[in-house]
């Protein structure tokens, strides 16, 4: 079976799953459309109940579902409970904001009356990763809820209980069948769905290669897709950096989910004159950093989600010194079954590097030198990538001038990446395309409706 729970931080395999039927796709197919002309002419106020009620539900039972998730791929439990958290006030923040955000748009005209609608469009296939398994759901299912889209959530394989458990708060919450359904299919299934025409669109957030496959299905089907894909974000520090705030910061931008998050800073580019002060200041956090047991709440650093995430980083890390990295530092591996790798910092990195345009997804933490801000700058847009950035700078105003140049879809100054409900996520170029959460997130499958009338002389 393909979909199981693979614990990385003992190797059990706790759960499997049957995969689900082309009788059990079909079925939910017909459901979720039929959902989808039933909802057109109801009004949002119900819907609007389920959502802060699935919100409730996150918050009273954070730690089970933080447990679940922990056990799916080895986040920290900390983390992973902080995750349900965000994942609540996304459903909070669009069971509040959809009536405003679903109003009519009055369009400037002078030759008489025009506004546009936005309404649903239709039943939406959801392709989403293991790294953020409930976030990643909430952040696609909550605006789309409202808006009246229902989806079918094909999740990770080696994260199904947490799908499952997303999956089944919805309809304890009292969402009618068909609203989130998730199903445990093959990648020809996922093909399948897209191609029927009950269904108008896919989101997918996962890698380049998973992203480029299905967004291929969905351009032969003439469906609309958004593309949530990898990143190799830059962390540019400015000589003027405030030290004490870096030190908060910087660790924890890389470190935190054990390395694997789109937005984790894998690139730091440091000015000349505080590179070595930079270095010892990372070895310090890393030397400090514990690893272990994910439900202990003394761990600091995950294992990685699985066997072969961290068989792909290390293959990655060798390459990256058979082509003249230096490794400054490693923090001595503990002796456990699970899947650790021990985190690293890494210099050195040439542009004639293989690794200089690959996203190392794990606690490896590459440093690079500019002589000046136009070097970091170039350093930072030399990728394929372009999901987000940060830039430290005790000035202000000159970070956000820094930011404008930076060919990313987000920039964060003083901080390290972030996420809200309010704030549109996304990236260009091998990133991705598209935006999910804000507004910008809700509109992504609306159909803007034009009525026009215009004037009789
Ligand atoms: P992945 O291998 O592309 O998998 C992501 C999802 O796509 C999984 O559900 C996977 O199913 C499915 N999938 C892959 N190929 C498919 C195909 N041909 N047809 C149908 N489904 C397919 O990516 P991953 O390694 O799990 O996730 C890590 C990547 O996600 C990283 O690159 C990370 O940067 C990116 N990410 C991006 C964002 C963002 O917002 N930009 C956020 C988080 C993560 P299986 O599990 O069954 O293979």
């Amino acid at each position: 079976m393909a979909y199981k729970t693979t614990n990385p931080y003992t190797n059990q395999v706790e759960k499997e799953f049957a995969n689900a039927t082309d009788e059990e796709l079909e079925e939910t197919l017909t459901a979720a459309h039929a959902l989808y002309k039933k909802w057109r002419h109801e009004p949002l106020t119900d819907r609007k109940v389920i959502l802060h009620k699935v919100a409730d539900l996150l918050r009273q039972r954070r730690t089970e579902y933080a447990e679940i998730m922990t056990r799916d791929m080895g986040k920290l439990i900390g983390e992973a409970e902080g995750e349900v958290d965000l994942c609540a006030d996304i459903c909070d923040y669009y069971a509040d904001k959809a009536e405003d955000f679903l109003k009519p748009q009055p369009l400037e005209t002078d030759t008489g009356e025009a506004y546009y609608l936005k309404q649903a469009t239709g039943v939406l296939v959801a392709v989403e990763p293991w790294n953020f398994p409930f976030y990643q759901i909430a952040r696609v299912f909550a605006p789309n809820f409202m808006v009246g889209n229902p989806m079918i959530l094909k999740d990770a394989s080696i994260c199904p209980a947490s799908a499952q458990a997303f999956a089944d708060v919805v309809a304890e919450a009292g969402a009618p069948k068909g609203s989130l359904t998730n199903l445990f299919i093959s990648y020809d299934q996922v093909g399948k769905a897209i191609a029927d025409p009950r269904v108008v669109g896919v989101c997918l957030t996962g890698s380049e290669r998973g992203g480029a496959s299905v967004a291929a299905e969905a351009g032969k089907a003439l469906k609309k897709s958004t593309m949530e894909l990898g990143g190799n974000d830059a962390f540019i520090i400015l000589s003027d950096a405030d030290w004490n705030e870096l030190k908060e910061v910087a660790p924890q931008a890389r470190l935190y989910n054990a390395g694997q998050v789109c937005t984790s800073s894998k690139r730091f580019i440091v000015m000349a004159d505080i590179y070595d002060k930079f270095l010892e200041m990372m070895k310090e956090a890393v030397s400090q950093v514990k690893m272990g047991d994910p439900l202990d709440r003394s761990t600091t650093l995950a294992p990685m989600s699985s066997k072969s995430a961290k068989e792909k980083l290390a293959r990655q890390v060798k390459e990256a010194i058979d082509h003249g990295a230096k490794v400054y530092y490693q923090k001595e591996a503990i002796d456990s079954d699970g899947q650790f790798f021990a985190p690293m910092i890494l210099t050195d990195i040439k542009k004639d590097n293989p690794i200089f345009n690959q996203e190392m997804f794990g606690p490896v933490i590459s440093v690079y030198k500019a002589d000046s801000e136009e070097e970091a700058i170039q350093i930072a847009n030399d990728s394929s990538y372009g999901l987000g950035n940060t830039i430290f700078s005790s000035n202000h105003q000159h970070a956000k001038e820094v930011a404008a140049k930076i060919e990313t879809g987000m920039s964060w100054i003083n901080s390290g990446w972030a996420s809200l409900p309010e704030l549109p996520f996304g990236g260009v170029k091998n990133s991705g395309y598209g935006r999910e959460l804000s507004q910008l997130g809700f509109n992504a499958f609306i159909n803007e409706h034009l009525v026009y009338t215009p004037r009789k002389n």
